[in-house]
């Protein structure tokens, strides 16, 4: 290949240019890139396609890090970090939700089971590949989400929160049934629940089964006409077993008295 160096005036043009485009990884890569276009006989397309897919990724990159900062996980955990020795049962269906692909078409996820078996960490989990893939995410326990609707509802602002959080590609909602919710507060959750529903997903985590939202939300038809929204596009994913906290402290169960209390009340 001919190597013909870039005249000083085009390097300069382009840093002047990256600059103004607030693209500093073109400069960087551009002059690099040029280098080894040359040597490799690339065609100009290919040249300025990979200038800009180092721009891209870059950007997607450290985009990643402030939606996962900013969705509100208690601590950031990852599929990789999962232990899938004592949940190989759902292996599969977890990940084929790890394409993202029920984000973009708004499908919902439920994960359900005992305390400690893992709801929370791959609630996270997916969240974390939500943001990566480009999705805004925000993480919230159930008893939060309320305190949250219920604020924006006594300020007459129900309508433009729920507008706003529609903006979010996934919202999760964790801990459904640790706290039971007034009656008022699960009509607003239920609202939330409609608002997304077949526009975009959302993740909720319980320690209950379905059968015993009635309880927690206080009235059997609304949790009803959530749960039938819900569930109408969902994966839900069963959890089993002891809880991983626990793990060689040679206790074996947790005394499981919420399902219990729950299921004799309703
Ligand atoms: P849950 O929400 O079901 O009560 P968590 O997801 O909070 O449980 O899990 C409890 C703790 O144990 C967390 O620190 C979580 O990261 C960890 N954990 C649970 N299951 C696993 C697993 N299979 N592999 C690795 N860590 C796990
Ligand atoms: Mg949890």
């Amino acid at each position: 290949m001919a190597t013909t160096t870039a005249p000083p005036e085009s390097v300069k043009q382009i840093a002047y240019l990256a600059a103004a485009l607030k693209a500093p990884r073109i400069l960087e890569g551009a002059s690099r890139l040029a280098d080894q276009a040359r040597d490799a006989g690339w065609t100009h397309e290919d040249y300025l396609a990979t200038v800009l897919e180092r721009e891209v990724s870059a950007r997607n990159a450290s985009g990643a890090e402030l939606r996962i900062r900013a969705a509100g996980f208690p601590a950031v955990k990852t599929i990789e970090d999962f232990n899938w020795d004592t949940q190989s049962a759902v292996r599969p269906q977890v990940g084929s939700l790890t394409s993202g692909a029920f984000l973009t078409e708004a499908r919902n996820v439920v994960l359900l089971g005992p305390p400690g078996t893992g709801k929370t960490h791959l609630a996270t989990s997916l969240g974390v590949v939500a943001a990566r893939l480009g999705h805004r995410v925000l993480f919230a326990t159930a008893t939060d989400w309320v305190t949250r609707l219920t604020d924006a509802h006594r300020h007459g602002k129900l309508p433009a929160e729920l507008a706003r959080l529609r903006r979010y590609g996934l919202i999760i909602v964790d801990e459904v049934g640790y706290l039971p919710i007034e009656q008022d507060a699960a009509n607003l959750f239920f609202q939330l629940v409609s608002s997304r529903y077949e526009h975009a997903s959302l993740i909720l985590t319980s320690n209950l089964p379905f059968s015993s939202w009635g309880g927690v939300f206080g009235d059997q038809a609304v949790a009803a006409a959530m749960i039938d929204r819900i569930v109408h596009h969902a994966d839900v994913i069963t959890l089993k077993g002891a809880s991983y906290r626990l793990r060689g402290r040679g206790i074996d169960s947790l005394p499981s008295t919420r399902t219990t209390a729950h299921e004799t009340e309703n």
